[in-house]
């Protein structure tokens, strides 16, 4: 059973989470929230454990729909990054500004680029292309568009505010729709003209200028042990996000980008990687 307690303590962290949230917002949504997401990355990582390839998919779908058709459609949530500044804007201490917090913010600084392996639902769709390997793992370009993209999301909404739009909930609701069809056709076009699956999240996607920073300091990484490692290249090739996880630094290759796939892990032939 000593091999289940990842598991077990993912589900306490997200209960504590559920709990803590539920009690100081006095709102019974944040315990039903967080537990469900709890019980779903628990679930992957039993799945994970149990060897099952598809345990990040199951992850990935759990999460990534709920929030997209249950929170954003249903609930009328805009949890995409105007969404964040809107919010924030407001001065509301809620929906998208702890999810910001929780997933891509603070959250980086324990379990890095977890979100986009686990839960994001762009990912999640980009994630059934077939080019999971990329054709290249050489960069064109610095990947400055994503600057650009979270710059026009704090004008957008910065804009809002200025001009007084009236019913602001609406605009964000439209927002959240045509924002996610933008980056589902952009993300798709990407990947099949680049023959990479993750080419959005290398190129443009906003959301990294907060998940890089703080994930250069994650507590959990990928690391190699050097004395079991053969030189045999196969984690780097077999690694969507191009990162060199045999180099232990902080500063390695792409190191930002790791979204604790654990394809390098579970292809490393040596059990180099862990
Ligand atoms: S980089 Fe952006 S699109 Fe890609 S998985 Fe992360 S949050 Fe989602
Ligand atoms: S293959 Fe390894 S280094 Fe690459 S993203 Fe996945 S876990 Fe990170
Ligand atoms: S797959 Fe394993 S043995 Fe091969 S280079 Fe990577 S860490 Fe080393």
């Amino acid at each position: 059973m000593k091999k289940y307690i990842p598991a077990a303590v993912l589900f306490v962290v997200f209960e504590a989470v559920a709990v803590s949230l539920a009690v100081f917002k006095d709102n019974i949504f944040y315990l039903f929230n967080f537990s469900y997401i709890g019980c779903s990355i628990s679930l992957g990582v039993v799945l994970y454990i149990r060897s099952y390839k598809n345990a990040r998919r199951v992850v990935q779908l759990l999460v990534g729909l709920y929030m997209l058709v249950y929170l954003g459609i249903i609930c009328n949530e805009n949890m995409q990054l105007e969404g964040f500044w809107y919010y924030l804007f407001s001065g509301v201490f809620e929906a998208a500004t702890i999810h910001y917090l929780v997933a891509k913010i603070a959250g980086p600084l324990v379990f890095g680029r977890g979100w986009c392996g686990y839960a994001c639902w762009t990912a999640m769709a980009l994630d059934f292309l077939p080019y999971k390997t990329p054709q290249s793992h050489e960069r064109r370009g610095s990947g400055w568009l994503r600057y650009l993209a979270f710059a026009a999301s704090i004008l957008f909404v910065a804009a809002l505010f200025l001009t007084h739009a009236a019913d602001m909930e609406r605009i964000m609701f439209r927002a959240f729709i045509f924002g996610n069809l933008i980056y589902y056709a952009l993300g798709i076009g990407l990947a099949v003209w680049l023959r990479d699956n993750r080419a959005y999240c290398k190129y443009i996607c906003p959301v990294t200028v907060f998940l890089k920073p703080a994930s250069y300091f994650s507590l959990f990484r990928v690391t190699c042990d050097k004395g079991k490692c053969v030189n045999c290249g196969q984690c780097v090739r077999v690694c969507p996000m191009d990162v060199d996880m045999t180099d232990n630094s902080r500063a390695r290759k792409n190191g930002t980008e790791c979204i604790l796939c654990m394809e390098c892990v579970k292809k490393c032939p040596t059990g180099a990687l862990k």
